[in-house]
């Protein structure tokens, strides 16, 4: 399976970073050496002094597909959770500067987290799906599907014009505003509407 990630697809979250508004999604990967599940703690790796929490709704492919069409898109995926995309900022602003890859500072080991279970989207909202993440029990950064950039089924058109999407793949939406770092003994719990989805260390 494979992990694809969405950069910049909140406009407060892009202002916030001083990003330019993408006109198509802008997408990395992350292997599957990246996932970190089940609530395990997460070690801060020692190559970052600046290492950021990005939640994000995340959603789970059900069935092969290539070249999916924005209107079929919704067939290929029904559930959706919430994970975290750990990025190492501080490496990820020296690779940016030198208009380097990214991946260092963001596929590294563990810097996939994802909640163990998924939410079938005939449950949710369409498009209004709320979710937050609370450090040592305050709310860091909260979001809500209505304010993507690019819908869902917007990105799945766009990610199979160019990968695949099979089976068990998953896929990481994007970011609102609120990043910032973690420390050692932070408490990350995150949500989709009041129900508990992850609730973890660090370390
Ligand atoms: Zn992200």
């Amino acid at each position: 399976m494979k992990i694809i990630c969405i950069g910049r697809n909140y406009a407060d979250h892009i202002a916030e970073l001083n990003n330019e508004k993408p006109d198509e999604p802008v997408i990395f990967m992350k292997p599957d050496s990246s996932i970190l599940r089940k609530n395990k703690p997460f070690f801060i790796p020692d190559f970052s002094s600046d290492l950021h929490h990005e939640v994000e709704l995340v959603l789970k492919i059900d069935q092969v597909g290539k070249n999916i069409s924005p209107k079929f898109a919704s067939r290929y995926y029904s559930s959706v959770g919430l994970g975290i995309d750990f990025t190492a900022r501080d490496l990820q602003n020296k690779l940016k500067d030198k208009g380097l890859p990214w991946e260092k500072a963001k596929a590294f080991d563990y810097s996939a987290v994802i909640s163990s279970h998924f939410i079938p989207l005939d449950q949710l909202p369409e498009k209004q799906i709320e979710f937050r993440l609370d450090i040592n029990g305050t709310t860091r950064q909260s979001g809500n599907s209505g304010l993507m950039i690019f819908s869902f089924d917007e990105l799945i058109a766009n990610i199979s014009k160019y990968f695949t999407l099979k089976t068990g793949d998953l896929i990481y939406t994007g970011t609102p505003a609120g990043v910032g770092p973690v420390k050692i003994n932070d408490r990350l719990q995150g949500y989709i509407g009041n129900k508990l989805m992850f609730d973890f260390m660090v370390k």
